[in-house]
């Protein structure tokens, strides 16, 4: 290469900074190419032969929870700080291999635990270009593209769930987060009603705030009140039919009751419920909602992924008519977290939480276009997360991603209908999208199933070999007491029904390996 020629001629200078490209830089850094070049190949070599490996081991390594995570933090050896490091390639080696033999396995067909899927390689691949960039969402002198891009990532969604043209939203670490964000525009919303600027004045003021959810709602949704100063005695939790969805009778006498001193903050509705999969009657609600001006929530953390089914989408009718969604594109959408999204119907909603702050967004700069998405956030540095987003919907398109949803709902069917007809196993919830909930029966007194499904679950997962969930429900004709049940979350696409005769095969033998322990031990009765 001749760079001496390019360079102005005698211009050492120039030379000097011309070598110094070349070669390799005293601290390699991933934006240059050369750090991240040299980085990708020790990756590949590794993963390489760890995914050989991968071949011989479960979803989860062998062992009792304590032995696994003494082990995995042995690898890093004393927990101070080493004078001198070993270099970069043998850091991320060593670091590769502890993932690799005490991490999670994902792409196990038998890991079906949790709304955790194993990730496209395509979106983990973007993620690695998103870190090299390391741009930031808060303004546009932090990284332009991220911002154009989910920009582009809320609109396209929001229209996929027909929020309309004004529509937009915002990336945020979680779904979690999303609801308490929902809320947060909620509670600001409804004070405002009253005259109350809550950002300045607090939340004191407000009558009797309220917030009316299933009682399958998910946890965030306590958690967020109780942080938001509305308190957790503001959830009313409205009991759910015996499809494990807001009873659509249940709510108008709630708030009817309730009367005109208290304030209906929020209609919380859940489009798939964590256990079930369960979808509240979202146009009941939204009309109930709409008639005591409450804000209209939609928490599709979940489900949201239903609407790339041509199949499934129609479960999710009356989504467009919500104030705000939230959407998890860690869970149906197949994407390395964080990928969560609050998308709102209108961008004036984001306006309680609007900043001016001097050295990000001044006024002359916000005019001027140099303005970013501070203004919907309550992070600041905010990484550019939706860029994997962006390129598995360039990659998959909407079939595609359909494709996958339909698999995995395939499987849960499968399951569904062999769990049913198991002599062995108790069906306790359908396959509503990607989950089904049962019990281990065996011949097992009923008193004793809870500590049988509790302790089964707990001996797969050191066994390694399967990975299952596990929930507590109230099951009917039985005592108000809810029973521990079991629970499979199927998000690989890959697995076939094969594998799903393996997992059921790998739970009904540790049953029966379970029952025969506590019968020896007299903790178990005959059926
Ligand atoms: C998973 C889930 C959440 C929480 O989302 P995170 O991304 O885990 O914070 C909220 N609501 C529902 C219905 C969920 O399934």
């Amino acid at each position: 290469m001749s760079t001496v020629n390019e360079s102005p001629a005698g211009s050492s200078k120039a030379l000097r900074v011309s070598q110094s490209r070349q070669s390799r830089s005293a601290f390699p850094l991933a934006g240059t190419g050369d750090g991240l070049v040299d980085a990708a190949g020790v990756l590949s070599r590794t993963i390489g032969g760890a995914l050989a490996a991968r071949g011989v081991r479960g979803p989860l390594p062998i062992g009792a929870p304590a032995d696994v995570l003494a082990k995995a933090a042995e690898m890093l050896g004393p927990a101070t700080l080493r004078e001198h490091g070993i270099g970069t390639d043998a850091a991320l080696q060593h670091v590769a291999q502890l993932l690799l033999e005490h991490g999670i396995h994902l792409a196990h067909p038998h890991a079906a635990a949790h709304l955790q899927p194993p990730p496209l390689a395509v979106a983990v691949a973007a993620d690695v270009l998103v870190s090299a960039e390391n741009g930031s969402q808060d303004t546009y002198d932090s990284g332009p593209a991220g911002i154009a891009v989910e920009r582009w990532v809320v609109s396209a969604l929001a229209k996929l769930a027909g929020l309309g043209e004004h529509a937009t939203g915002v990336f945020t670490p979680g779904g979690s987060l999303s609801n308490m964000m929902a809320l947060l525009l909620a509670r600001d919303a409804a004070a405002a009603k009253h005259g109350i600027n809550v950002r300045k004045d607090g939340v004191a003021g407000l009558p009797r705030p309220v917030i009316l959810c299933s009682e399958l709602a998910h946890f965030s949704v306590h958690r967020a009140c109780a942080t938001l100063g509305l308190g957790e005695a503001s959830v009313i939790g409205v009991p759910a039919d015996e499809q494990h969805r807001m009873h659509p009778d249940a709510l108008a006498p709630i708030l009817r009751e309730l009367g005109p001193s208290a304030t209906p903050v929020c209609i919380f509705a859940t489009a798939g419920t964590t256990d079930f999969g369960s979808i509240d009657p979202l146009p009941v609600l939204a009309k109930i909602a709409h008639r005591h001006g409450a804000w209209f929530h939609v928490d599709a953390a979940y489900g949201f992924g239903a609407l790339f089914s041509e199949r499934l989408a129609g479960k999710l009718a009356g989504i467009e008519l919500a104030h705000s969604i939230t959407v998890d594109m860690h869970k149906i959408g197949w994407q390395p977290a964080a990928a969560s999204m609050l998308l709102v119907r209108d961008a004036n909603l984001f306006l309680p939480l609007e900043r001016s702050v001097d050295y990000l967004n001044p006024p002359d700069d916000a005019r001027a276009g140099y303005d970013g998405l501070l203004g919907r956030s309550l992070q600041t540095t905010r990484r550019a997360d939706a860029v994997k987003v962006a390129t598995t919907l360039l990659a998959y398109g909407r079939q595609g991603l359909g494709a996958m949803v339909d698999a995995c709902h395939d499987l849960a069917r499968y399951a569904e209908q062999s769990i049913a007809s198991h002599p062995q196993l108790e069906l306790v919830s359908p396959a509503n999208l990607t989950t089904v909930v049962f019990r281990y029966r065996g011949n097992t007194a009923p008193w004793a199933l809870d500590d049988l499904n509790a302790d089964l679950r707990r001996t797969l997962l050191t066994s390694g070999t399967a990975l299952i969930g596990r929930t507590s429900v109230c099951l009917e004709g039985r005592d108000a007491a809810s029973s521990t049940c079991l629970k499979f979350t199927l998000l690989n696409p890959n697995s076939t029904p094969a594998d799903i005769d393996g997992l059921i095969d790998a739970v009904v033998a540790c049953g029966q390996q379970r029952e025969t322990a506590f019968r020896i031990r007299g903790e178990i009765g005959g059926a």
